[in-house]
């Protein structure tokens, strides 16, 4: 098995733990949506697709989260959920939507996704780090920017950090 392609959408702005959203192409075949790049207490690490598990109201077939006791729609006390449990056994609040059965392929998407988020979060960094200045205070994120559009504008762009060639450019249009 081979991951042919992965897409990378940043998650910015937030202080929030998750990084980003991930699309990987497997084989030329197959493309799984929703992965995540997560920062965990040991690391990086990559989330698979999941969705949270409800539970139908016994009474009024109101979908309730799992690990609700009372329904949300008509207050009945719900039956003890009997499905995925956590490691501390409560009832798990999400499922994998795919994931793989065994630590090689685990590893080997884990690799190709933090290796495509690497370089996502370079070129993403690399236009605000120019002067090495400071990290902004966590109190005011960086604006939320488009998912990587291309950037037609390289060749137009002025360039506000080139110096003065020599005392000849000086005064010529700079005020
Ligand atoms: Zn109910």
């Amino acid at each position: 098995m081979e991951i042919t392609n992965v897409g990378v959408r940043l998650v910015t702005g937030t202080s929030d733990r998750l990084k980003a959203f991930c699309t990987i192409t497997i084989d030329d075949s197959f493309v799984v949506r929703d992965l995540k790049v997560v920062d965990g207490p040991n690391g990086l690490f990559v989330a698979m697709p999941s969705r949270k598990r409800t539970q139908r109201c016994p009474r009024c077939s109101h979908k309730n989260e799992v690990r609700a006791r009372y329904c949300n729609e008509c207050a009945a006390e719900l039956p003890p959920e009997r499905g995925d449990r956590t490691h501390d056994g409560k009832p798990a609040s999400h499922t994998d939507i795919a994931h793989p059965i065994n630590s090689e392929c685990r590893e080997l998407i884990q690799r190709c996704v933090l290796e495509a988020y690497d370089r996502e979060a370079e070129e993403f960094q690399t236009p605000v780090s120019t002067h090495g200045e400071e990290e902004p205070p966590t109190t005011t994120p960086p604006p939320p920017s488009p998912p990587s559009p291309p950037s037609p504008t390289t060749t137009t762009r002025p360039s506000p950090s080139a110096p003065p060639g020599d005392d000849d450019a000086f005064g010529a249009g700079i005020l």
